[in-house]
C-alpha cells in the first residue's frame, strides 16, 4: 500500500539587518550559489555550505565576506555542531526586507501572497473577478498587490501562476503572449501589462508547475530533486521536476496528459473521449456521472459528503474517480521513473475519500505501489499564489 501524506503549508520570518537596495546587483557571479543555497535551504553552518557547493573552506570564507560586508548575509548566534559538539555560526541569508507578490487565477477569483526572499508567506489576499477581459484582471492584480504591499512592504517582482490553452504548442510564459482557455484570452501580453500596472518584473507560470515549486521549496520536499505533481479540479494538471529543474512541458502536453484514455469503454469526456483521465476526474465529470444515478445536478461537495455517508451514487462516483486517479498515477510512474508524487488541486479529496479504490487502480497498472510515496495537499489557492512568488523570486536570483 503508498503512502499517503497530508501537508498543510506553514510560513514564518524573522527580522534582519537591512541590506542597500541595490546590494543584490553588486554580488560577484562567483558567490551567488552560496546566496542561492541560502535562499533554497535555510541557514547553514560555513563547512556545510562549502561542502554543498563544493569549495574550499578558504574560499568560502573569502567569497562570503563581501555578502556580509552588504547586508546580504549575517551570522546567527553560535549554536553546537550536531556530532562534534563544538559552536558553529550558521551563515543566514536576509530575507525579511525584500518582498515578493504572488499571485494566481481562477476563473472567477484572483489570489494573492506578499512573501520575503524565502517564499514566506507575510500576507494573503483575494478577490472575486468582476469579469474577465484582460484590463479588468490585470487591474485587479493590481489592485491585490497594493492591498499586500501595505506598510511600506513595496515588492520588488511578480509572479504570476495561469492555466494555458491547451491547444498551444508552447509553456505557458514562454513569448510575450499568453493564450488561456479558462478565461477566454488569446495572445494577450499579460507580463508586459501586469509589469506595467505594478512597475516591477513579472514573470508568468503555468500555475501547476508554480505549485510544484512552492512544494520544492518547503521543509517536507527538503533533498527532494525527482517528483512529479498531479492536480485535479475544473480541468487535470500536471508538472514534473527532475533533477530539481521543472521539465519542460507545453500547454498542449499538459491537455494531453488530461486526456489519456485510462479504459476504452469508460465515460465520455466534453471532448469526446471515451474513458479518458478527465472523464472521470475533473470536478464536473464527477458531478455528471453522480447526475446520472441521482436524477438531479448536485455540486461537488455535495457529492463528496453523500459519499462520505454512505449514499451508493455518489460513493461509487468517487470510487470511480479515485481508481482512476490510482491508474494516472502508475502510468507517471511507469514512464518517468519518479516515484515520489504530489497530488493537489480543489477536487483532489477523492483521494481521501476513496483512498481504497486509489490504491486499487494502483496495484492494477504498477507492480510494486509500496515503493510509491504520496503526498496529498490540502487545497488552499493560497499556496498556489505562493509558488508563483517562488517563480518570481528564483527569476530575481538569477537575473541580479
Ligand atoms: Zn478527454
Amino acid at each position: 500500500m503508498a503512502r499517503i501524506l497530508l501537508v498543510v503549508g506553514a510560513a514564518g520570518s524573522r527580522g534582519g539587518r537591512r541590506p542597500a537596495p541595490d546590494a543584490w546587483r553588486a554580488v560577484p557571479e562567483t558567490a551567488r550559489p552560496i546566496l542561492r543555497e541560502l535562499v533554497l535551504h535555510g541557514p547553514q553552518s560555513r563547512t556545510a555550505l562549502a561542502r554543498s557547493l563544493g569549495l574550499s573552506p578558504g574560499s568560502l570564507t573569502r567569497l562570503t565576506k563581501p555578502l556580509v560586508e552588504a547586508g546580504l548575509v549575517v551570522e546567527r548566534g553560535a549554536v553546537p555542531h550536531p556530532v562534534s559538539g563544538r559552536p558553529t555560526r550558521p551563515l543566514e541569508v536576509v530575507a525579511d526586507d525584500l518582498h515578493f507578490v504572488g499571485v494566481t487565477l481562477t476563473s472567477s477569483h484572483v489570489y494573492g501572497v506578499l512573501t520575503n526572499l524565502r517564499a514566506d508567506v507575510v500576507a494573503r489576499e483575494s478577490a472575486p473577478l468582476a469579469d474577465l477581459a484582460p484590463e479588468t484582471v490585470i487591474a485587479q492584480i493590481g489592485e491585490v498587490a497594493e492591498r499586500l504591499s501595505a506598510r511600506g512592504r513595496q515588492p520588488v517582482a511578480i509572479g504570476l501562476g495561469m492555466g494555458g490553452n491547451a491547444r498551444t504548442r508552447a509553456p505557458v510564459g514562454e513569448g510575450e503572449l499568453i493564450d488561456s482557455g479558462l478565461l477566454g484570452w488569446e495572445q494577450v501580453p499579460v507580463s508586459r501589462m501586469a509589469s506595467e500596472r505594478l512597475g516591477i518584473p513579472c514573470t508568468v507560470r503555468n500555475d501547476v508547475t508554480a505549485l510544484a515549486y512552492s512544494h520544492l521549496w518547503s521543509k517536507q520536499a527538503r533533498g527532494l530533486t525527482d517528483f512529479a505533481m498531479v492536480t485535479v479540479g475544473d480541468g487535470l494538471g500536471y508538472a514534473l521536476f527532475l533533477g530539481g529543474r521543472a521539465v519542460r512541458l507545453t500547454e498542449a502536453a499538459i491537455g494531453d496528459f488530461g486526456h489519456q484514455i485510462l479504459t476504452p469503454d469508460g465515460p465520455m469526456c466534453p471532448a469526446g473521449h471515451c474513458g479518458c483521465a478527465g472523464a472521470y476526474l475533473t470536478k464536473s465529470s464527477l458531478m455528471m456521472t453522480a447526475a446520472q444515478g441521482m436524477r438531479r445536478f448536485p455540486t461537488y461537495s455535495e457529492v463528496l459528503e453523500l459519499a462520505g455517508a454512505g449514499d451508493r451514487v455518489c460513493a461509487r462516483a468517487v470510487q470511480r474517480a479515485a481508481w482512476a486517479l490510482g491508474v494516472l498515477i502508475a502510468n507517471v510512474v511507469n514512464n518517468t521513473g519518479v516515484r515520489t508524487l504530489v497530488l493537489a488541486g480543489e477536487a483532489i479529496d477523492v483521494a481521501r475519500v476513496a483512498r481504497p479504490e486509489l490504491e486499487r487502480g494502483l496495484a492494477a497498472r504498477h507492480r510494486n505501489p509500496e515503493d510509491i510515496e504520496l503526498t496529498v495537499q490540502a487545497h488552499d489557492f493560497h499556496d498556489w499564489a505562493r509558488g508563483a512568488a517562488v517563480v518570481a523570486i528564483r527569476r530575481h536570483i538569477s537575473d541580479h
